[in-house]
């Protein structure tokens, strides 16, 4: 039996690449006052039907249901609802303006493809009951600084401003005249999406729809002097602030719930092909006003984990290991395994617990786990008040004359530390 359709097993360096980018992410979540929350993998289907809304891929042929009962529950296709139900819930104990970042898989039932998978994992963060542009540009910068400290630079920030909850239905109004004359020449997914989601058929990427999208009305007509202002003001911070933005007034993202201004983070690299978004968000006031949170609305973004994965460069291999301890004496495992527990922290150590198997065997399984050096410690070593260390790059046995044998980790982590500065092992 092999694994499902679009999901995949995570080891290795795989996996180091994106315990990096959980640690790197939450850090600076920490340093910004987000407060973690665990989510939920199952929620109620109709938790999604309502908010991310029916016109949308994700609730009209993209999850994954289970059934439970009379429960209709799904495997949690995106992070937003699930919070803004979680802050319905626990109202009393979450303080508003709340600021909450998140971590873990979602599940989508798309055609597998790079980088695109139906198991896939996010992080994020969402603002509940903060208006005005604060939590945007905060988010910016947290994005910012997450895919430097990752070493990826090779990005663009679009945007758009899709208007508050009165400019965008009066804007959505005149998008929908503006189709309905020029219904048949649409694409029948777009005609369709016409009654669902207008606003959609302007990310649709058919020949047709585009060559129609081009004369549509813009939304600028229907923003407020108030609006165009404050809009303004927050372009000219974004620039102060040095975050390079790209305004492009087709993008909508796919969700009913957005409002106001979204955004995606595009890779330039080429590394991604198609799939190239590693990341989107938007404010999302009417879905928090509905739920009687806060008319203060709220605002979140997500980065795609696995996307990230495929730009970043393998680095070291870190799973290799620095020293492997070996002994064939019950007296010499003893001392290894203290000698271990003092280098620990700082490399990464590998004791051979099986004492029976021979020096021969031992140095075998040491170069099968990639150790870098092995040091020995026998009974001859026990009696004589040595031990020896070879490094297998090199071939090179070094010999440590008179230690006192159970107080040696000083004299072990100065040969280690040379290494590192002679670069002996790279
Ligand atoms: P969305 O809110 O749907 O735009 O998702 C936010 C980010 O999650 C995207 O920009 C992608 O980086 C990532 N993402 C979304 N769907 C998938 C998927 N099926 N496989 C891998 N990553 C995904």
């Amino acid at each position: 039996m092999q694994k499902a359709k679009g999901v995949r097993d995570i080891f290795g360096i795989e996996l180091n690449k994106m315990e990096r980018i959980r640690s790197v992410f939450l850090s600076i979540c920490k340093s910004y006052n987000a407060n973690y929350i665990e989510l939920p993998l199952l929620e109620p289907k109709e938790l999604f039907e309502r908010s991310v809304g029916d016109s949308s891929d994700i609730v009209q042929k993209e999850m994954f249901e289970i059934k439970s009962d009379n429960e209709a529950l799904v495997l949690r296709p995106e992070g937003t609802a699930s919070i803004v139900r979680a802050m319905r819930e626990n109202l009393n104990e979450i303080k508003l303006p709340a600021k909450l970042s998140y971590y873990g898989a979602m599940f989508r039932k798309e055609r597998p493809q790079k980088g695109r998978y139906r198991q896939f994992y996010q992080c994020g963060i969402e603002y509940i009951g903060e208006a005005g542009f604060g939590p945007e540009i905060e988010s910016l910068l947290i994005i910012k600084k997450t895919l430097e400290a990752l070493g990826v630079n090779q990005y663009e920030i679009q945007i758009n401003y899709l208007g508050n909850i009165e400019e965008r239905s009066q804007y959505k109004e005149s998008l929908v005249s503006y189709f309905k004359e020029n219904l048949n020449s649409l694409s029948e997914d777009s005609q369709r999406r016409l009654s669902l989601n207008p606003l959609r058929i302007l990310d649709s990427k058919d020949e047709k729809d585009i060559k129609i999208c081009q004369n549509a009305p813009s939304n600028e007509a229907f923003l407020t002097e108030l609006t165009k202002k404050s809009l303004d003001s927050f372009y000219n911070l974004l620039t102060s602030l040095d975050i390079k933005v790209t305004k492009n007034s087709k993008l909508v993202r796919g969700l009913d719930y957005y409002t106001g201004i979204v955004f995606e983070i595009i890779d330039t690299s080429n590394k991604l092909g198609s799939q190239s978004a590693i990341g989107g968000g938007g404010r999302y006031d009417g879905l928090v006003n509905d739920n009687k949170i806060s008319t203060e609305g709220g605002f979140g973004f997500a980065l795609g984990v696995d996307r990230l994965m495929l730009i970043l460069d393998d680095g070291q291999k870190t799973s290799s290991i620095d020293l492997a301890l070996i002994t064939t004496t019950a007296e010499g495992l003893i001392i290894l395994n203290n000698l271990r527990d003092s280098l620990v922290n700082e490399y990464k150590i590998d004791v051979n617990y099986n004492i029976e198997s021979s020096f021969k065997k031992k140095f075998k399984r040491a170069d099968a786990l990639n150790a870098k050096n092995v040091l020995i410690l026998g009974g001859d070593e026990i009696a004589g008040s040595f031990f020896k260390i070879k490094n297998l790059t090199t071939g090179i046995e070094t010999k440590f004359d008179n230690v006192k044998l159970n107080s040696f980790s000083e004299t072990v982590k100065e040969y280690l530390n040379n290494q590192i500065k002679e670069g002996i092992n790279d």
